[in-house]
């Protein structure tokens, strides 16, 4: 049977290369606006086991030991200037050390905190983290995973949450549009929307790419995204669009550091064997001396386009609705 028609947006040609500064100290910086942002992987384990997860069962394990946290840790408040960390898993709150050692760690650094969590922890561990993150919360992406939660209980602790973290912080629900749930999601999303709250709708990826919805499946998809064109130029939902044949600044004022100590520019960098940028464990690591030219067929998180890392495509706080567990 013969793959059925996507029909998923294009994205305008990238715009002229830009003339990139000269190197000063360390990496040069993009010549547009952008916020610097590390994704960090404190741990593997989560609780869930969603069908759909990227990351395979016998990948999705593990806890950092307390000192190779502290070298992360250490490598993070080297960092030139004031970062974004966003602490993503596994499930961040599945680890002891989340809450008594990790959070803690990177109040003693200059960066914000967010972090990417299914939302599963009990409400005091919520309150807690609010707690910790007083003045220094960005944002909290909480992913709603209806194969494992239903969706008052989940408001419940995103309400308990909200109430109780930085007003300032911004607070997202993230989704994926799983094919043989899209009614489902789309239920999801009016249930969201009328609490308050903002819904970021993704598409499902597979391996290297996006799952080829059928054309029944993607009016679905439409039903709950709205029009294609229009969400790839508002980036109101994750499309994983190409990016291939732009500058960006992953690696130098991104990149993405694992739980074993490793550093990789972006996700899709290192799913070909590319980007690495060496180890916080062997005291290796070092920030890319510059931008690369992207040449992978999707960019599967948001956060390098909307922490400004992508030539041509603008930095969009508010819209830093990620969701890179899935
Ligand atoms: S998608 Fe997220 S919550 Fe679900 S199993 Fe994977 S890491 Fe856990
Ligand atoms: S996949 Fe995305 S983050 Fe990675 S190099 Fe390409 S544009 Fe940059």
């Amino acid at each position: 049977m013969s793959a059925p028609p996507r029909r998923l947006p294009v994205l305008e040609p990238p715009a002229p290369l830009l003339a990139l500064p000269a190197r000063v100290d360390g990496p040069p910086l993009p010549p547009w606006e952008h916020a610097p942002t590390v994704e960090w992987q404190i741990c593997g384990q989560c609780n869930y086991d969603c069908s759909y997860c990227i990351q395979s069962p016998k990948h999705r394990v593990g806890y950092p030991t307390r000192e190779r946290l502290d070298r992360a840790l250490a490598a993070l408040a080297a960092l030139p200037g004031a970062w974004e960390v966003k602490m993503t898993g596994g499930e961040p709150f599945s680890s002891r050390l989340f809450l008594d050692h990790i959070v803690p760690g990177l109040r003693d650094t200059p960066h914000r905190i967010s972090v990417l969590t299914n939302l599963s922890a009990p409400e005091r561990q919520l309150l807690r983290f609010a707690e910790l993150t007083r003045g220094r919360l960005a944002v909290v992406s909480a992913s709603l995973h209806l194969e494992f939660t239903d969706v008052p209980a989940f408001l419940q602790r995103l309400g308990a949450l909200r109430g109780a973290a930085d007003p300032a912080a911004r607070i997202v629900v993230n989704s994926v549009l799983v094919p043989d749930r899209l009614a489902e999601v789309r239920a999801a999303r009016d249930q969201v929307e009328a609490a308050g709250f903002r819904f970021f709708p993704q598409l499902m990826k597979v391996k290297r790419g996006l799952y080829p919805y059928t054309p029944e499946q993607l009016e679905l998809v439409r039903a709950i995204v709205g029009d294609l064109d229009a969400a790839a130029r508002l980036r109101s939902a994750n499309l994983a669009p190409s990016y291939a044949g732009r500058t960006c600044y992953t690696g130098a004022r991104y990149f993405v550091l694992l739980q074993d100590g490793e550093a990789w520019s972006c996700r899709s960098a290192r799913r070909y064997g590319e980007g690495r940028l060496g180890s916080v464990v062997d005291g290796t690591f070092a920030l890319a001396p510059g931008p690369v030219r992207c040449r992978y067929p999707i960019c599967p998180c948001t956060v390098p386009a909307n922490r400004g890392m992508i030539e041509g495509v603008p930095m969009r706080p508010s819209l830093a609705a990620d969701g890179a567990d899935a």
